[in-house]
């Protein structure tokens, strides 16, 4: 979600700091996928893979990495592919970058033959930070709406501010064909259901770590156990313990914790849970990716 154009971010890696209790717990998580992470050399200077190697270390086995705003955006992300086969991608226009790409949507289409390249997204709205005029926002929404029902390729949701109308865009331009997931789930119950019955999953990030998230929270244990996602948003929204620090995949094993917790299960099966459901929404592809396919 907070993905903000510019934003200054801690600029070193960090060392996970763990109780001895969590670490041994952590060990036999092995089955977590972050299903939306940002791997910018802005933010990454040290390069992707040194982060996708730490991310293996914490029982990370695979990631999905969003390829915004635009075709050159997607296809450094498909070069991290043919490096690394733990890695799939998504490919869009991200709200903020509407206005200056959203002209080029259909160019986006071609790096679809890659199979790697698993759904269209992050696409949105963000009335938040309203960096691009709204107008484009809706306009570029709803192509890049239409372009994942043409492609047969799930969507990634970014919705800041814009809950009613992200819903109501995606209702009237039939997203329910395709579904996908609310990324970075910061909204409530009533959006939640909303979202679940247009055939949408929900992806927890670091925010559900936070003490004064409660409706995130409230979500979190009510969810229908087969439509939960796990996510870091890298490099934003570290989770507790590590809040204010530049996030990394591998810490998403921290939100992850928080979710079993919440839901009273253990991290294992919550790992598992997830893994299950990333796999089942973005495809084979990333079965194969994180060697459960
Ligand atoms: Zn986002
Ligand atoms: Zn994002």
């Amino acid at each position: 979600m907070p993905y903000s154009r510019g934003a200054a971010c801690g600029g070193r890696a960090v060392v996970l700091e763990r109780s001895p209790l969590r670490s041994a717990r952590a060990i036999r998580a092995s089955m977590l996928i972050d299903s939306h992470c940002h791997l910018e050399h802005r933010a990454f200077p040290e390069g992707p893979d040194a982060v996708l190697d730490r991310a293996r270390a914490a029982d990370v086995r695979a990631c999905v990495v969003v390829g915004v705003s635009g075709l050159a955006a997607a296809e450094a992300a498909l070069e991290i592919c043919n490096r690394r086969s733990d890695v799939v991608i998504t490919a869009g226009v991200h709200p903020h970058d509407a206005a200056e790409f959203g002209g080029a949507i259909g160019d986006l289409e071609r790096v679809f033959g890659d199979d790697r390249v698993v759904a269209v997204g992050e696409v949105g709205l963000d009335f938040h930070y309203d960096y691009s005029p709204r107008e484009i926002q809706r306009r570029v929404f709803r192509e890049s709406i239409a372009l994942a029902r043409r492609l047969r390729r799930p969507l990634v949701i970014h919705s800041r501010a814009a809950a009613d109308e992200t819903i109501e865009l995606l209702e009237q331009e039939g997203a329910r064909e395709v579904g996908g997931v609310i990324h970075c789930f910061s909204e409530d119950r009533a959006f939640a259901e909303r979202a679940l019955d247009l055939g949408f999953d929900l992806s927890f990030s670091g925010i559900v770590t936070f003490k004064n998230a409660r409706p995130i929270h409230e979500v979190a244990v009510w969810a229908p156990r087969d439509r939960i996602l796990v996510e870091t948003d890298s490099p934003y929204l570290a989770p507790l313990p590590l809040r204010g620090k530049r996030c990394e995949p591998a810490y998403v094993v921290h939100t992850a914790q928080r979710v079993a917790d919440l839901r009273g299960m253990s991290l294992e099966e919550l790992a598992a849970l997830t893994t299950a459901n990333a796999c089942r929404r973005f495809g084979p592809r990333l079965a194969q990716a994180a060697g459960v396919g």
